[in-house]
């Protein structure tokens, strides 16, 4: 059956680009890929629609006979292949070549409910993967007073609608359109595109009604035509690449995979290479095996069997030793040296294709697609990621977490996978817990608000940490009839002018003459820590004797150190009140008489 879509084509050398769809929980992934499924019982032609392994093929015909489209145009590609599995994970899990599997991507927006975390993710990471995508805004038949026309194209059925409900269709999309220029996208109603490149189509559609479907199909054999034809041709012929979608035991066949093959062609007998818990592993294909049309459902048999296959199809490969098989593996026809392909296997189970730096924060994930979609999306918000791993977050990387410099890195990120018991026993003991941020969650968007809220907090409060270590500019009357010793320790009353005066600091006259280390502050006969413009407070001066360092009506300043100037002018004079500033500026002007670059 799948020989049947490739072979009506133009051009049998160009392979059915591969589809998946993304979007927000609930807003009509399911139910969209299962109009899509059923959409040939609606084009009339009952069995044009193929069922394939974990996919279904949806050939240009099928979708020609939907209508709305101009019979003239020509078409190359044969169809459009469905992964059955809808969802973020998938499309990150299956990979080919390091890169996406799908080649489009269909972004599903509840029309009625706008943009959520997911639809965000979405986007994040399709541009990440550099896939081309449309945007299908679902549910259209729940705009209030919406009159359904089945399976009609989007424009013959809004066309019917009265002014109320075009306005409010015109409305919602328009807040798509906004959504999507918040995040960098330029995009319209499909009808209203004239560059497929430039600017993203919103199809307005309803899985429940098929309204629209049509035009979603249309765009995205488009979108295939206009910007994947080189890559989608000639890879009908060669030898077979795929990536495995699941390791089934099957009554009688013992373990076999479910592949979706994008490359190529693959067929019983042929030594394949696929890489399993125990490594790289060679067998021989024993069957491929396609489900059976329904209209042959009464043959016991579920499968029916295919001497070979070609790209792009999902299909069921049978051969001895794949129980240990891992999902989302390259799998391999071997045609000559088995050694590279074993090796090529291998690279892409544990090559990342992420940028590290020396410092930065530790990343885990379930899948390499994972791990490379949330890096792409840490790079971006200028995050540095130290140690990117696939796997659950263990001991060590608790314990190197630790070690991490900056403290606001240190921190693990676990998207879509587990801590280990052990891990988190360390986490909470009173050092680590104090020590590490862990970070866990499966939508991207989430884990990353957390970590810059996170991070943003711990900034704050290190910058006050360090702040308040630095010492103020503060100047300060001594008052007549105030004194109360005259030397070991001077005890005088001051008025503080301007600042803020603190336990410690030296002090200096306007002229630069040094004073002596103000020992306590006290007010009203009890020592306080600090003392602010307006106070009138005792302190006690060691090393100096009233009528010689200094006298009565005396103006005194702090000496403030140079490397406490120097933050002080370039990080914390939003920090400092305007009279503040002006200490400031009187106390460095005393050293810049004769360096000024002093403190700079
Ligand atoms: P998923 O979580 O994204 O796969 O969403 P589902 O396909 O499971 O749909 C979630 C809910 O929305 C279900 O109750 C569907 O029946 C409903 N739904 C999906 N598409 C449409 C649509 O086009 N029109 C209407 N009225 N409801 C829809």
């Amino acid at each position: 059956s799948d020989k049947k879509s490739q072979s009506s084509s133009d051009n049998p050398k160009i392979r059915t680009p591969i589809v998946c769809v993304l979007g927000h929980v609930d807003h009509g992934k399911t139910s969209l890929l299962d109009r899509i499924r059923g959409s040939s019982v609606v084009s009339g032609e009952a069995g044009a629609i193929t069922q394939h392994i974990g996919a279904t093929v949806v050939p240009i015909e099928t979708i020609l006979a939907m209508g709305g489209v101009n019979k003239n145009l020509k078409f190359n590609i044969p169809g459009l292949l469905f992964i059955d599995t809808p969802g973020h994970h998938s499309f990150t899990t299956l990979r080919a070549r390091g890169g996406a599997l799908a080649d489009l991507a269909i972004v599903v927006v509840d029309i009625t409910d706008g943009f959520k975390p997911q639809t965000i993710e979405a986007l994040q990471i399709l541009r990440g993967c550099k896939t081309p995508f449309v945007m299908a805004a679902t549910k259209v038949d729940r705009i209030s007073g919406w009159r359904s026309f089945p399976s009609e194209t989007f424009l013959s059925s809004f066309a019917k609608q009265n002014q109320r409900v075009i306005d409010l269709v015109e409305k919602k999309t328009y807040e798509i359109v906004g959504s999507l220029a918040e995040h960098g996208f330029s995009s319209e109603r499909f009808d209203r595109v004239d560059d497929f490149a430039r600017t993203l189509a919103i199809v307005p559609v309803s899985a429940h009604t098929g309204e629209g479907i049509a035009d979603l199909l249309m765009v995205l054999i488009g979108l295939a035509q206009r910007y994947m034809e080189e890559s989608l041709t000639l890879a009908v012929d060669g030898p077979g690449s795929g990536t495995v979608l699941e390791v089934k035991e099957e009554k009688g066949l013992g373990a076999t995979i479910d592949v979706i093959l994008f490359d190529g062609t693959i067929s019983v007998g042929d030594e394949i290479a696929v890489a399993s818990s125990t490594g790289v592993i060679t067998t021989k294909v024993r069957s491929l095996l396609q489900p059976r049309p329904l209209k042959e459902i009464l043959i016991e048999d579920r499968f029916s069997r295919a001497k070979s296959v070609a790209a792009a199809a999902g299909v069921k490969v049978s051969a001895p030793g794949l129980d240990q098989v891992i999902a989302g593996s390259p799998v391999k026809v071997i045609d000559g040296n088995e050694n590279e392909v074993r090796e090529s296997i291998e690279r892409e189970m544990t090559e990342i294709n992420v940028t590290l730096s020396p410092e930065g924060l530790i990343i885990k994930a379930d899948t390499i697609g994972a791990l490379e979609a949330l890096c792409k999306e840490l790079t971006t918000a200028e995050i540095p990621v130290m140690r990117a791993e696939v796997g659950p977050v263990t001991r060590h990387d608790v314990i190197e977490a630790e070690t991490i410099k900056t403290p606001y890195y240190r921190s693990i990120i676990a998207f879509n996978t587990q801590v280990l018991p052990d891990a988190q026993d360390l986490l909470n003991e009173p050092i680590y817990a104090e020590m590490v941020e862990l970070f866990k969650g499966n939508v991207i968007y989430h884990v990353l608000e957390s970590f810059l809220e996170w991070r943003d907090d711990m900034k704050r409060h290190l910058d006050q940490k360090r702040f308040e270590q630095i010492i103020f500019p503060a100047k300060m009357v001594v008052l007549p009839d105030c004194v109360f010793r005259q030397n070991n320790p001077a005890v005088v009353g001051v008025r503080i002018l301007s600042g803020k005066l603190r336990n410690g600091v030296n002090l200096i006259r306007k002229d630069g003459k040094k004073v002596g280390q103000l020992k306590t502050i006290q007010l009203r006969k009890e020592n306080i820590q600090e003392a602010k413009a307006g106070d009138e407070v005792a302190i006690s001066i060691d090393g100096a004797t009233v009528g010689r360092q200094f006298d009565v009506n005396d103006e005194l300043l702090i000496n403030i150190p140079e490397r406490h100037v120097k933050v002080l002018e370039a990080e914390m004079m939003s920090h400092l009140t305007i009279d503040a500033r002006e200490v400031l500026d009187e106390f460095t002007r005393l050293y810049r008489k004769e360096n000024p670059f002093w403190g700079k």
